[in-house]
This record gives C-alpha cells, sequence and structure tokens, in this order.
C-alpha cells in the first residue's frame, strides 16, 4: 500500500494519522502560536501547492506558511499564504 501523510494547513507539519494531527497544538494557528489544534490539510498530496489568496506555488505547505502572503483577507502581509484544496 502507498504510504499516506496527513498535513496540517496551517504549519504544514505532515502526520501518519488524523488523530495525532489534531491532537497537537499549532505553532502557527490563526488565533496564536499553540492558541488552537492543527487543522487537517483536506486536499490531495501535490507535487506543487498554490496559495488561495495570491496564486502563488510553493514546494510543499511548509515552505508556503513560511511566508506573509500580501493579498490575505485581514491585509497586505497581515497572515501566512494559505494552500487551495
Ligand atoms: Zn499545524
Ligand atoms: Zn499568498
Amino acid at each position: 500500500m502507498e504510504r499516506k501523510y496527513y498535513y496540517c494547513e496551517y504549519c504544514g507539519k505532515k502526520f501518519p494519522d488524523v488523530r495525532t494531527l489534531t491532537s497537537g497544538t499549532c505553532a502557527y494557528h490563526p488565533d496564536g502560536s499553540n492558541k488552537g489544534p492543527h487543522k487537517l490539510y483536506e486536499g490531495t498530496e501535490k507535487s506543487k501547492y498554490t496559495c488561495k489568496y495570491c496564486g502563488k506555488q510553493f514546494p510543499s505547505i511548509q515552505v508556503m506558511v513560511g511566508g506573509q502572503c500580501v493579498n490575505h483577507p485581514n491585509g497586505t502581509n497581515k497572515g501566512r499564504h494559505s494552500p487551495a484544496l
């Protein structure tokens, strides 16, 4: 069987199963660092991920969320890129 991972939409960390993902707190949570759990990224694993706000492409979610987004709904560079599904 092909090995499958689950990714957090906020920080891009990967987990072997959803339970482990949702039971940990996320350093990139929108309410503040470790103020809430990781959020399951419900899209499929891709070779490139597109930011749903600005359309920029990144090789991984982890790389994407490391940058601030100029088209963020809260304002220019007021938040991180976020992966489209
Ligand atoms: Zn996370
Ligand atoms: Zn963006």
